[in-house]
């Protein structure tokens, strides 16, 4: 047997040979790419449909909008499901981590109008499409890439795209199917209407944001005098249809069924009674208009008032604005005002702080207008939605009340259809001579009804050939709704069973109104169960000034920039170290600097380790020491902490279980520890050198299978250099480790850690007294009691080699009080004068 060392301890001609092999630093970039290049070539991360002796582990990815963009906290939420699918891989699960992406809707037909400085309605329907399409792939090619730079072990085999026919088929059939249930309707409804955008949004796509605002108090002329009603929205005086008080207000019962004059269009209305007018608003009289918000939608109903639409669809004034006519909303708000102050009929005006609703793309001011629009039924559904909320596991638990309060806050159904062009066509026609509805065939789709006719072409009720294709298209929640089902491989797959319910739905706490809420409505409509069984949320990333991360805060972070800095194994151990699941994160560059050290310590650990195991032969014969126990000892408590952190998604403590047992117990102390027993020449030290090597190798080993989640490039550049028999091409198809029971041992652990806490206190000594820790300790005394003077009498050689003493005293305590103590223990140390 050849053995490392020859005349010194660290010979250095052993040390050049070596070298070749594993590089004295590390280069996260080459190394990086290179191992994704295997992981491609080898196709690690395949589901693999044929192979049902694993149990299969299925993740709904929510395929995103393709922006282009990705920054810290889209990476954020890929590594979270990453951590889960590389961890459950290698617990040998056969795991399904598909990709998609969510292309339709307003955000790209926005991008395309400003990236090509058009408006939709300039171009003709297709060639605007084109122009969404071509965007929308330039957009997945740069995020693809930043997502294969971070190392997602995504199955990109099972890539999709909501734009392609093969997938806007499985949307349209999710229509048909819907609609057969009878769980969608037509019909004219208010809407939140974005103006600009010119289309219908949903509740959920609705932001609130506070905005100054005026009350002006504006004098309604009434039978023998007047009132005065405030309001902020001056221009919807030509849709007031109303007038209401609360029918408790003293000032205002006389009033109750009298008319009142609208100011500048000498309109009469009726004052009616409601007991939601707050008396304390403005002056306790409120009007109501089609419509200023939902409040007036419900007193539309109940009071069964007329509808005046005041606005078009694209925000300009109608003709029921009379010399209004043809302005902007804003226009109109002023030229009200300013001809209601001409006449005197301003009493006063005040500012206020409002609550706006605001287009969430755009940010312009939502208005509610009534429109034919297709719904979903999904109020009735809310009962059903609450009792499915209740089996999933929502992960952290608080995420389930989101969950909860949003669905019983929704006052109105689904609206389902959108007055875009780039969107999933909704398969259906109107006849035009009764109105019949026909709605495709799932065997004819997909299919585009703007285009397309039906196959037979004539209306099932009245037999006219005149049928209208639907110009609307649908929600892009429609598309992004179905992905559990689709992912399963409905509606073709007969193993959908596998697959469905997903295992985990992963997605940020701002997207549980809209992702994990159209996803329970649509499955339980169509399957009768919820889509997936635990949800887990992530929190935001907040910029380096603690506001949300946002490009126009100047405080945004690309993805890119931090991996071309710092490598993707740093990224990622920031993402898991950051935070506690759903809560929000801050973004520091120097935990990015601390993962990328804590990877250079690895690194040259492991360097001096595969060095050290060079002449190791495994199947001869060694002997334990009391260190190599000990370490094997808290190897076993990080092992059972690590796989009980990764099984609850608490990437954190994991992550820090790992670095801190990595960094302080193998580094600092195992390592330096056995160090003299690597490089003894002694025979009589053979079975010992051997044991400090078996021990290396397993302790490192371990190491990477636990961090194989969280570093995935590094511990395969360590793993490759390792000397291990049987060895497989990549650290991932190794599974995680299995739990070493017999290596738990209360006394190994007391003792080892004695041990190193007396080493700690020489060291401390010598670095006190100004002594280099290569110079030795002619002579050391050491005192304590008398079951600790054993464990050390037994590991004398341990102490006296690693700290580089002559010789060592290990006597009894006697109440010397200049000794030093050791922390924890009742043990002194002091030099002896020899
Ligand atoms: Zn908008
Ligand atoms: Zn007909």
């Amino acid at each position: 047997m050849r053995h490392l060392a020859t005349e010194t301890k660290e010979p250095e001609r052993q040390k050049e040979s070596i070298t070749d092999e594993m590089p004295k630093t590390y280069d996260a970039h080459t190394q990086e790419k290179r191992w994704q290049a295997t992981w491609d070539k080898l196709q690690t991360y395949r589901y693999d449909p044929a192979d049902t002796t694993r149990p299969a582990y299925s993740i709904d990815t929510p395929p995103p909008y393709p922006s282009g963009d990705f920054h810290m906290g889209n990476a954020l939420n890929w590594c979270y499901f990453d951590f889960v699918a590389r961890y459950k891989r290698l617990r040998g699960y056969n795991v399904h981590f598909p990709q998609g992406w969510d292309c339709h809707g307003l955000p790209t037909e926005v991008r395309a109008e400003t990236t090509y400085k058009i408006r939709k309605r300039d171009l003709g329907a297709a060639e605007f499409r084109d122009l969404c399409k071509r965007l929308t792939l330039q957009y997945i090619d740069q995020m693809k890439s930043a997502m294969k730079a971070i190392g997602y072990s995504i199955d990109w085999s099972l890539e999709y795209r909501t734009m392609d026919p093969s997938y806007y088929r499985l949307t349209q059939l999710s229509f048909v199917e819907l609609y057969a249930i009878n769980k969608l309707y037509r019909g004219v409804h208010p809407v939140n209407w974005c103006p600009r955008c010119e289309t219908a949004i949903a509740e959920a796509e609705v932001e609130y944001a506070e905005k100054e605002g005026n009350l002006v108090y504006i004098k309604f002329q009434v039978e023998g005098g007047h009132l005065l009603i405030a309001t902020s929205r001056a221009e919807l005086l030509p849709a007031c249809v109303g007038v209401a008080v609360h029918p408790d207000d003293d000032r205002y019962k006389k009033y109750v069924g009298k008319w009142i004059e609208i100011p500048l269009f000498q309109r009469r209305v009726n004052i009616i009674a409601d007991d939601g007018v707050d008396q304390n608003f403005g002056t306790g009289v409120v009007m109501i208009c089609t419509f200023g918000d939902k409040t007036d939608v419900r007193w539309q109903n109940k009071h069964n008032l007329p509808i005046i639409n005041a606005f078009t669809e694209n925000g300009l004034t109608t003709e029921e604005t009379g010399k209004f006519k043809g302005m902007t909303i804003a226009e109109c708000k002023s030229s009200i005002i300013s001809d209601l102050r001409e006449e005197g009929l301003v009493e006063k005006s005040e500012s206020i702080k409002q609550n706006t609703g605001t287009c969430w793309r755009c940010h312009t001011p939502v208005e509610i207008l009534s429109r034919r629009q297709w719904f979903m039924k999904t109020r009735e559904m809310t009962d059903d939605v609450l009792k499915w909320t209740e089996k999933v596991s929502w992960v952290p638990q608080f995420s389930k009340k989101r969950m909860i309060d949003w669905a019983t806050s929704l006052d109105w159904d689904w609206v389902i259809s959108r007055q875009r062009i780039f969107g999933t066509p909704i398969p259906a026609w109107t006849c035009r001579k009764c109105g019949e509805t026909v709605v495709a065939r799932r065997d004819w789709l997909p299919v585009d009804p703007k285009s397309e006719k039906p196959k037979d072409c004539k209306c099932p009720k009245c037999g006219s050939t005149e049928l209208e294709g639907e110009n609307d298209v649908m929600d892009t929640w429609m598309d992004s709704s179905i992905t559990c089902a689709v992912h399963a491989g409905w509606p073709d797959s007969i193993s959908f069973d596998r697959l469905f319910p997903a295992d985990l739905q992963p997605n940020g706490l701002d997207i549980i109104r809209t992702w994990d809420y159209y996803l329970m409505v649509k499955h339980l409509a169509l399957f009768k169960k919820a889509p997936y069984k635990t949800v887990l949320v992530n929190g935001m990333v907040r910029g380096t000034d603690g506001r949300m991360m946002h490009k126009s805060y100047g405080n945004y972070v690309d993805a890119n920039d931090v991996m071309k800095k710092y490598g993707a194994d740093a990224l990622r151990q920031w993402a898991a170290a950051g935070g506690v699941t759903g809560y929000d994160l801050p973004f520091r560059w120097s935990d990015i600097d601390y993962g990328r050290k804590f990877l250079t310590k690895l690194w040259n650990a492991s360097r001096l380790t595969i060095m050290s195991l060079e002449n190791y032969d495994p199947k001869a014969d060694y002997e334990l020491q009391g260190i190599d126990l000990w370490i094997l000892d808290k190897l076993e408590d990080l092992t059972l902490k690590a796989t009980d952190a990764f099984e609850n998604f608490e990437f954190s403590v994991a992550v820090e279980a790992i670095r801190n047992f990595t960094w302080h117990l193998f580094c600092d102390q195992y390592l330096e520890a056995v160090k003299h027993r690597l490089y003894s020449l002694e025979p009589k030290d053979e079975k010992s050198r051997r044991a400090a090597q078996k021990t290396l190798s397993t302790v490192l080993l371990q190491i990477l299978q636990l961090l194989a989640p969280i570093c995935p490039h590094i511990v395969e550049c360590i793993y490759e250099k390792m000397r291990i028999p049987k060895k497989k091409e990549s650290l991932h198809q190794i599974g995680w480790p299995t739990p070493h029971p017999e290596h738990k041992n209360q006394a190994y652990e007391e003792e080892g850690d004695l041990l190193v806490a007396v080493i700690s206190a020489i060291r401390r000594l010598k670095s006190e007294k100004g002594i280099s820790m290569k110079t030795p300790i002619k002579k050391l005394g050491v005192y304590c009691e008398e079951r600790d003077g054993q464990v050390l009498e037994k590991n004398s050689s341990t102490i006296t080699k690693t700290c580089n003493v002559d010789s060592i005293v290990i006597g009894r305590l006697n109440g010397d009080s200049e000794a030093r103590p050791v922390e924890g223990y009742s043990v002194k140390i002091k030099e002896e004068s020899t």
